[in-house]
């Protein structure tokens, strides 16, 4: 099982992220003055009081409540779950997300280099046996039978592991370091009787590169019917099927104007549309295109185009893939479906019918808009009451994970024309399956006002936990509310450069958390705020009722002051004479 995210992983993170940027990435916002504002989006309003605060890296929504960090928006906004939103602010910031391995302490981050190096040696080796090797001829004609040029397949690198169980074992595995690495990686296998071979055997080798061009696994067609058909690398520190496509470095590199990405099935598909010059197309690595695949994708440009293989397995993929696409539609972007007729796939239509042909049916492809409803039109007929309620039944919730925007609107407007059920119940329904957050603000306990406002001048500016000395008596009162704020003490200490979005994740879980945060929202999110002299005032109160605790003390057993005490008895009474001048 993955091991819990440590909390400095999670600092640092935040400390990367800006929570301006994640915000404005889905939802446009405003300057104002020194926050950011737009309409919320998660009530109705027409004039902006959802606010962003970047010096607190925090947002708040004057009109419903609604406040948090980037992680906050993100679940709320993108319907992530907790560890899923630290995935995406960890792929924007380009880091791997660390877990705890059992109950050892933080690891360092690793260093992959050793990993990428080997892949890139077993690739040459691949490369070098398609070449050289005695049974390669079998591997050659395939290609060629493809209709694939020695060309293209120098572009995508492609390769040949020859029949035999000890070919890049007897190669690249000569010490106890590269066979551990290549076991890591996934290339060789040790069974349970200790033996040690070759995953890849007599199969067409085509190396799988991340956008940057790093070889980060590899997968194989088998040459004869063998099964798999195909087999890819297992997950390895560099490879994770759900997050990577195949040839999109290819493609990106193929032009530097790309307009959209077509998203095809299979390796061979990528490869011979790029040989007859339709080059930006890539392909799922044997799995359902995930979110993350199209997050990547629109990364890099602002429409695709999903076109799967014409046959049901393809039309279930395609809608699958539109489904899972449905939360990245930020404004700006598109996705049109490509539907192929009935045993058709990408490779079969351009060798049949040509480039030309191919480029037209991408220039027709559906808008989602149409496809969306279409397809479900295919399974729940619209003319019985029983047939538009189970259309809204699946229609509602994958709507609802739309971002807003007037895509949205006028989705869920066709949705309400379509089943006859007017728009504010479309609402609801789609809103209801989802368990959208309900926006409560936790009663607060009411905490003796210097403490209340300690923490709360604290949680805005957490720089001033350096005013406070840990050691101070006045720490040890027992006084409502100084456990929270010794737990924010020690946390800003642990951390010098907190923002009030970092200090106030830190209370995510804890029983605390509701009222930490209504305490935060009693102040605007205003930058620079100057809470200075009060927040000295507040520690000053503090101290003279510590003193007069101990005064209390010492005056209950008067009769037996040693000296110190007596001196320090009149210290605090000149103290409490200074307060009243
Ligand atoms: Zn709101």
């Amino acid at each position: 099982m993955a091991g819990r995210i440590p909390r400095n992983f999670i600092d640092d993170l935040l400390a990367r992220t800006d929570v301006v940027d994640v915000i404005d990435s889905l939802l446009p916002l405003k300057k104002k003055g020194a926050n950011y504002s737009a309409c919320c989006p998660f009530h109705n309003e027409k004039t902006p009081s959802f606010t962003v605060s970047q010096d607190k890296q925090f947002y708040h929504c004057f009109g419903c409540g609604v406040s948090g960090s980037a992680i906050n928006f993100l679940m709320d906004y993108s319907h992530l779950d907790f560890v899923e939103a630290i995935e995406e602010l960890a792929s924007r910031a380009g880091v791997e997300v660390v877990r705890e391995q059992g109950f050892e302490p933080d690891k360092p981050k690793r260093d992959l280099t050793p990993l990428l190096q080997m892949n890139e040696n077993v690739n040459a080796f691949y490369q070098e046996q398609l070449k050289q090797h005695a049974t390669a001829d079998r591997a050659k004609k395939y290609l060629k039978n493809r209709g694939l040029t020695g060309e293209v397949a120098k572009v995508f690198q492609l390769g040949f592991a020859p029949s035999g169980w000890d070919n890049l074992l007897s190669s690249l595995g000569q010490d106890k370091e590269s066979l551990d690495v290549l076991r890591e990686l996934g290339l060789l296998i040790t069974n349970e009787n200790n033996r040690t071979y070759d995953r890849f055997r007599e199969r067409i080798m085509f190396p799988i590169r991340n956008k940057r061009g790093q070889t980060i696994g590899f997968g194989g067609r088998i040459l004869d019917s063998g099964e798999p058909k195909y087999l890819n690398s297992p997950e390895t520190p560099l490879y994770h099927k759900g997050r990577e496509v195949y040839g999109l470095h290819e493609a990106l590199k193929s032009s530097s104007k790309i307009q959209h990405i077509v998203l095809v099935e299979g390796y061979l598909d990528v490869i011979s549309l790029y040989q007859q010059g339709i080059c930006n197309t890539v392909a799922a690595l044997g799995t359902a295109i995930t979110r993350e695949h199209i997050d990547l994708l629109f990364r890099s440009v602002s429409e695709l185009i999903i076109c799967m293989d014409g046959d049901s397995a393809g039309q279930k993929a395609a809608w699958r893939a539109m489904t899972n696409a449905l939360p990245a539609l930020r404004r700006g972007r598109t996705i049109r479906v490509l539907v192929l007729e009935q045993g058709e796939d990408p490779d079969s239509v351009i060798r049949e019918k040509g480039a030309a042909h191919f480029e037209r049916l991408i220039d027709g492809a559906t808008p989602l808009s149409t496809y969306f409803f279409d397809y479900l039109e295919a399974q729940c007929s619209l003319d019985s009451i029983e047939g538009r309620a189970s259309y809204m039944e699946q229609a509602g919730p994958l709507l609802a994970t739309l971002p807003k925007g007037h895509f949205e609107t006028l989705m869920k407007k066709r949705l309400a024309e379509l089943t006859k059920i007017s728009s504010p119940r479309v609402n609801v329904a789609a809103q209801a399956r989802f368990g959208s957050r309900q926006v409560t603000r936790r009663p607060t306990k009411k905490l003796p006002s210097a403490v209340r406002y300690l923490i709360k001048v604290l949680l805005h500016e957490p720089a001033f936990a350096k005013k406070i000395e840990t050691d101070d008596t006045w720490l040890t009162l027992d006084l409502r509310g100084m456990d929270v704020l010794k737990q924010v003490l020690s946390i800003a200490d642990e951390n010098q450069a907190l923002s009030s979005g970092m200090l106030l994740e830190r209370f995510r879980g804890d029983v605390n958390e509701g009222a930490v945060k209504a305490l935060f929202l009693e102040e605007k999110l205003v930058a620079g705020d100057a809470f200075e002299q009060e927040f000295l005032d507040a520690i000053e109160c503090l101290k003279e009722q510590s003193r007069e605790k101990r005064r209390e003390e010492l005056l209950k057993k008067a009769a037996n002051w040693s000296d110190e005490e007596t001196s320090e008895y009149r210290k605090l009474i000149k103290y409490k004479q200074e307060v009243r001048e």
